[in-house]
């Protein structure tokens, strides 16, 4: 069994946006309130994040999750990772330093965002990471298989995650064929759109809704919404059989 939780499902802002009067920024109901995108997988009995922005804190009491086995990172944007601060929760109840997995490009930038974690002489009581550097083959994580997936958000090489049945893919704009194969056969899938209109580093509500009818998982699931994609009523409302809007909360599960 696999199961995904959404933990966030806005873009970088968040939903509301701060000072934005619009119908979604002033939406009473809760599928409205999107915090920065990111997802737990839970897999034979481990804890995944995949990417830790700046709700992250807020996040994980929500969910009341108190462990976690390890964090993959999409990429080095902030709404991704800008709660890794936070991690030290987590090393002061599990007694460990947490590992992370993300590409060469993300650990420099982590080097240089978090510098006091990785100083010579470390304070008391900062974040413990231990990075682990991954490219777009397989690798395993205690006994959990994972297949990262290369995306492309604008020219930006970034990667998602197949975990079991499941795919989480946030931030892109393009993914080629040959990449699209280690999707194919997902139960549920995880894309993002931002909105309708083109745009030109994340998918479109049609780009998105073409990949997903492409890979045809048995449910796929819409992230990293902006306020421009409208309610969570109105863009349900207006999806294909099989494709859903997300919301913050929201839990999936799959064999
Ligand atoms: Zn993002
Ligand atoms: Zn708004
Ligand atoms: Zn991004």
């Amino acid at each position: 069994m696999t199961r995904l939780t959404f933990l966030g499902t806005g873009t970088s802002q968040g939903v509301p946006i701060i000072g934005c009067k619009c119908k979604v920024c002033t939406s009473t109901d809760l599928k409205d309130k999107r915090l920065r995108s990111s997802a737990l997988i839970e897999h034979n009995g481990k804890k995944i994040l995949i990417d830790a922005g700046p709700d992250f804190r807020q996040q994980l009491l929500r969910e009341n999750i108190g462990n976690l086995d390890a964090i993959l990172l999409t990429h080095e944007h902030k709404d991704h990772t800008g709660g890794l601060d936070d991690v030290r929760a987590i090393n002061y109840l599990q007694k460990k330093i947490l590992p992370i997995y993300c590409e060469k490009r993300v650990e420099e930038s982590l080097h240089r965002e978090y510098s006091y974690a990785f100083c010579e002489i470390k304070y008391p009581g900062i974040p413990q990471f231990n990075i682990n550097i991954i490219d777009s083959n397989p690798f395993n994580i205690d006994g959990v298989n994972i297949t990262p997936v290369r995306v492309y958000h604008r020219k930006l090489p970034i990667l998602g995650y197949r975990i079991g049945n499941i795919t989480y893919i946030t931030d892109a704009n393009k993914i080629e064929e040959h990449e699209l194969k280690k999707v194919m056969g997902s139960k549920i899938l995880v894309l993002n759109t931002i909105r309708k209109e083109k745009h030109f580093s994340h998918f479109s509500l049609s780009e998105a809704i073409e990949v997903a009818q492409k890979v045809g998982a048995d449910a796929t699931y819409l992230t990293h919404l902006s306020h421009q994609i409208g309610t969570h009523k109105d863009l349900s409302n207006c999806l294909p059989k099989g494709i859903y809007a997300s919301y913050d909360g929201l839990s999936v599960e799959t064999e």
